[in-house]
């Protein structure tokens, strides 16, 4: 008689550096002979990989591991939230395990303590490039874990730690399995890009037999070799970002960065310990944009940080105007446990952070709209994401998939999931763009990444 094979729940939370823990925990599971559970009901265990970066994500993780305690029972927490173990222990004492962010071997041993593998020597089943949780078509690639920085409203490096980059043969060796398995798009991450081999000195590493320097400019040229979109993610704006707009202009990369400013005041970013300032910035975004107009930006911004005053806040938007981003994110400033920015004076009233929030959103969006109307007329490359009888939607070189926005296509485009086509824009509103395909398929990825007529 056959056993029922033993079966895990797992909740996923937080920032897509969590979610490559993720799917590293999910691909351990499916290879050692796991199933997965798609409900509390019917798994014998539940893993809740949290996130801890501001109250919200808190609450919302905090909020998940009631319920997996209440439907299940069994439930072992990871993630950034989990490095709070004295917290989370005296509010969920039941709780099986708690391990911190990064650390799929402590969770793997505490399933097989509570939940024993199978022995089957023919459960390893694991698809090329693993267990993910992105569409078929994209994936993350994370190059490095922790941070060497201190910005002050910031507690991951606590959480997480100081910078370890990952051997750059390790990487491309995924890269390729990625690309091998249908990926066409590579999400780079980390929570510092740019920083990449600083923690090991920029060591010369070796992918299939060629030395290969563990430096972003050297693996994001050898991931463009690829023949797939590599899109670079959480970009910290060191000088050295400069040499990767060559990258993009030579069709390695994608003429995209995502850059958190965060601020354009001087004093502000002093205080938030980011470098910097809005001038300098804006001197570097013409200077890229001289090199590769196509360039996309986004970034995020904190706004109501303690001490902002309302001329600093506008400075911010005058910075915004003349920066004229592609895509812009904002939070209003909240104090989250264990920040140094929680000790400085002259707080933000709640009201005054919203308002400024929604009025940086307002300006944003009247620069967003006014960017994509320029693109009506063009023809551009596109990566299908999902295609039904409501609609397709697709990507171009500019949007990253869930933070920025899409193209729309008819239903009848005959287009695919995971297909690249050529589109002509036809319009736009505020964040998203609207097309109509072309007959013609287009036939080379990244070189038409930017596919401006
Ligand atoms: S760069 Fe700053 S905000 Fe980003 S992870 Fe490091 S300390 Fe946090």
């Amino acid at each position: 008689m056959s056993r029922r094979a033993p079966r895990v729940g797992f909740v996923s939370l937080g920032c897509p550096k969590a979610q490559v823990d993720s799917e590293r925990i999910l691909t351990q599971l499916r290879a050692e002979g796991y199933h997965l559970s798609p409900s509390y009901q019917d798994a014998d265990l539940v893993v809740i990989n949290t996130c801890g970066f501001i109250e919200s994500a808190i609450e919302e993780s905090l909020d998940a591991i009631g319920e997996a305690l209440a439907e299940n029972g069994q439930v072992v927490v990871t993630g950034c939230l989990g490095a709070r173990q004295e917290k989370l222990r005296e509010a969920f004492p039941q709780l099986l395990a708690i391990t911190g962010p990064h650390a799929e071997a402590a969770v793997m041993s505490a399933i097989h303590d509570h939940l024993p593998a199978p022995h089957d020597p023919f459960t390893s089943l694991i698809p090329p490039g693993g267990v993910r949780l992105t569409p078929k078509h994209y994936a993350y690639l994370k190059i490095s874990e922790g941070c060497n920085h201190r910005c002050t409203f910031c507690i991951i490096p606590s959480l997480r730690g100081d910078l370890v980059s990952r051997p750059v043969g390790e990487v491309m060796t995924e890269a390729e399995a990625l690309v091998a398995a249908g990926v066409k798009e590579l999400l780079v991450i980390s929570q510092d890009t740019s920083a990449y081999g600083v923690d090991i000195r920029y060591r010369t590493g070796f992918w299939n037999g060629r030395p290969l320097k563990s430096r972003i400019g050297g693996l994001a040229e050898a991931l463009g070799s690829l023949g797939v979109w590599v899109r670079l993610h959480y970009v910290y704006p060191y000088p050295h970002v400069d040499e990767l707009i060559p990258l993009m202009t030579a069709d390695r990369l994608l003429p995209y960065l995502d850059i958190p400013f965060q601020h354009a005041s001087r004093r502000i970013l002093k205080f938030m310990k980011r470098p910097a300032d809005g001038e300098d910035v804006l001197r570097r975004i013409r200077h890229w944009r001289g090199i590769c107009p196509e360039l996309t930006l986004r970034s995020t911004f904190i706004v109501g940080f303690p001490g902002e005053t309302e001329a600093e806040f506008q400075e911010l938007l005058n910075f915004l105007e003349e920066a004229e981003l592609d895509r812009v994110g904002c939070f209003a400033y909240s104090p989250v446990d264990g920040a140094a920015a929680n000790s400085l004076p002259d707080p933000i009233p709640e009201a005054v952070k919203e308002e400024r929030r929604a009025r940086l959103m307002t300006t944003q969006e009247r620069i967003s709209e006014r960017r994509l109307a320029h693109k009506i007329g063009k023809t551009l490359t596109v990566l299908v994401d999902s295609a039904s009888d409501q609609g397709v939607v697709a990507r171009t070189a500019g949007d990253a998939p869930e933070v920025d926005g899409v193209v729309h296509l008819p239903a009848d485009a005959g287009l695919v999931a995971g297909q690249w086509a050529a589109v002509r824009i036809v319009g736009n509103d505020t964040h998203d763009l609207w097309g109509e395909p072309l007959s013609q398929p287009a036939s080379a990825p990244v070189s038409a990444a930017t596919g401006l007529a």
